[in-house]
């Protein structure tokens, strides 16, 4: 067997040494004779599981006591209207913050429920940049404000959390979370798909400030309140349980990584080698601010387009997938989340020398 390098955007590699730990544990779960697929989310084996789970996302993060930690299904993209839905309380408008793709999608579903106020937007500069906290035209009559701390498609990350006083900050961390150290304090809510830095896709996990809860429009529905999830667990209804599980694994794995602050240390030198990589070549080009290069989402294109497919599919043959740009933007881009080794970043760097030697 030979695991290729995976540079996917999501889902998205996952550490191999969790996957062998998940595939001894698949058919008999620690002597129960039955994998933990099968088991009811009830049983004491599995809340232990699901515990555990939250307690080392804690650890990890250092999520202060008066937050609450959810694990819900719907994706990313159902926050984008859980948000309003619970957080608008008794106000009618909210700040959102765009940057790109995944921005956009959150304003256009907030604007089915509030008045949107753009508090910034990079729009007129392609996405190439985040605002400074200068530029953001924050109302303080706001319930929220939103944004996007990396756009995994556009591959712009903010430098720093925004300020926004006594409103309420909300993150949508798809594509961060966990990458580098935050202060949680900072943030009302953060929230973040699995299927990048957590976990199998199908998990969603929401971190919020308890005081924000309980408040939800009435007439929108049940599963839709995070009020009723936190009551119970979690577990107000069959929760993703193997989802649950293997994120269980990897924050168990980031620990023996030394945590986030270990892989913080990693991840930028992968970036930085990588963009290093990018700036040194007249062959390959990457058009975001510096301050504000994703490191997680390296998006770069070739100085003749014409090369891309071939770009792509001699990639293949090395052993190196997923590197084909999203179709909005083009060209070629490296996701190179915690579970993607600084080895697959190493081999990618030597592929695109090696490439831009043959056909320059
Ligand atoms: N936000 C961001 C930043 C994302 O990267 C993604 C997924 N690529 C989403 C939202 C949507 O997530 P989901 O598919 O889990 O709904």
């Amino acid at each position: 067997m030979i695991r290729k390098l995976n540079f996917s955007a999501g889902p998205a590699a996952l550490p191999e040494e969790v996957l062998k730990q998940a595939q001894e544990e698949m058919l008999d779960w620690h002597g129960h004779g039955l994998s933990i697929m099968e088991m009811s989310h009830r049983s004491k084996e599995y809340v232990s599981v699901a515990e555990q789970a939250e307690q080392d996302l804690r650890d990890l993060m250092q999520i202060p006591d008066n937050y609450k930690v959810l694990f819900l299904q719907g994706g990313a993209t159902t926050q984008f209207s859980m948000i309003p839905l619970n957080l608008l309380r008794d106000k009618k408008t909210a700040d959102y913050i765009n940057t790109g793709v995944w921005s956009k999608k959150a304003i256009a579903e907030a604007k089915r429920y509030c008045e949107v106020n753009i508090a910034a937007t990079t729009e007129h500069n392609n996405f190439t940049s985040a605002p400074s906290q200068d530029e953001l035209k924050l109302n303080l009559e706001a319930a929220y404000v939103h944004y996007t701390p990396n756009e995994t498609i556009g591959g712009v990350e903010f430098d720093y959390i925004p300020e926004t006083g006594d409103v309420p900050l909300v993150a949508d961390m798809s594509s961060s979370i966990l990458s580098r150290s935050i202060d949680v304090s900072r943030f009302g809510l953060i929230y973040a798909g699995a299927q990048k830095n957590i976990g199998p896709a199908g998990l969603t996990v929401v971190i919020v400030r308890d005081d924000l809860i309980g408040q939800m429009l009435p007439s929108a529905p049940t599963m839709f309140d995070y009020s009723i999830h936190a009551a119970a667990d979690s577990m107000n209804n069959t929760p993703p349980t193997f989802g649950w599980y293997l994120a269980g694994l990897i924050f168990q794995w980031l620990k023996r990584q030394g945590g986030v602050e270990g892989m913080q240390m990693i991840n930028q030198r992968k970036a930085e080698k990588l963009y290093a990589a990018i700036d040194r070549s007249a062959f390959y080009a990457n058009p975001i601010a510096v301050a504000n290069r994703s490191w997680m989402n390296v998006p770069f294109t070739l100085a003749d387009a014409n090369l891309d497919k071939r770009f792509i599919e001699e990639a293949d043959q090395a052993g190196l997938l997923n590197l084909k740009g999203h179709r909005s933007v083009g060209g070629m881009r490296a996701s190179i989340y915690n579970a993607v080794p600084e080895s697959a970043v190493d081999a990618l760097i030597a592929f695109m020398a090696e490439f831009e030697h043959k056909h320059s």
